[in-house]
């Protein structure tokens, strides 16, 4: 086993509908809301976990492989080189990793928290009003009273600096051939899957539309999700 290259992978993810990416309930402050997003505890601005980027990636590639039938609702833990799931997200099964972790070889794809963008861009520009307060209603099904509940979502326009970092390992010689054919058919597919789902909670109800914009490569070439 040796590692041909890392590909890295660069660009900003564009909020499209307003995001909801919940904070643990137990950092709710006293007096705050009651569905906050998650933010950096250094500056309290909004950020996007690489683990629901990561996972939610993962969670659509399964579905769209036929992964998901006999899964119980937990992610593919098969272990097998040939499975792009298990090879480029890892798996999380400590008997079948280890089992098959020389053909397989390590977790190949890294992805980086996404931070708030502060590269001059498209995006929203005005500094003061990067979340809103949405309120959301249940219908009383008898007096049809609105029973409101607020969530909070970081508004459209916002824009999060968006990397991965993938590993390209030559396996039994292959020179890396079969990690390149994933990161095309399983990376940037996932990438597109992501695109056209959304991220964070409520996107059954119109939240969590993202777009990835300004895609390039280690070597500045520009990344199209189009064909993918
Ligand atoms: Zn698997």
């Amino acid at each position: 086993m040796k590692q041909i290259e890392q590909k890295i992978i660069t660009g900003q993810i564009k909020v499209v509908t307003g995001l909801h990416i919940g904070a643990d309930n137990n950092k709710i402050e006293i007096g705050g809301m009651d569905n906050p997003i998650i933010r950096n505890p250094l500056n309290n601005e909004p950020y996007i976990p690489g683990s629901s980027i990561k996972g939610k990636m993962r969670s659509l590639l399964e579905w769209d492989l036929g992964l998901v039938e006999n899964s119980k609702g937990k992610p593919c833990s098969c272990g097998r080189e040939d499975c792009p799931v298990c090879r480029v997200f890892g798996c999380g099964n400590a008997k079948t990793s280890q089992d098959n972790a020389q053909k397989r070889g390590p977790t190949r794809l890294i992805v980086r928290d996404a931070m708030l963008s502060k590269k001059d861009s498209d995006c929203f520009k005005n500094g003061d009003s990067l979340v809103e307060e949405k309120s959301e209603n249940t219908i009383d099904r008898i007096t049809a009273a609105a029973m409101p509940r607020p969530i909070e979502r970081v508004v459209p326009g916002v824009c999060f600096d968006f990397e991965i970092v993938y590993r390209v390992i030559d396996i039994d010689g292959d020179n890396g051939k079969t990690d390149i054919v994933f990161f095309n058919n399983t990376v940037l597919k996932g990438l597109k899957l992501l695109q056209n789902d959304y991220l964070g909670g409520g996107g059954s109800r119109g939240s969590g539309r993202i777009e990835f914009i300004n895609l390039k490569d280690q070597d500045n070439k520009e990344i199209t999700l189009e064909e993918n």
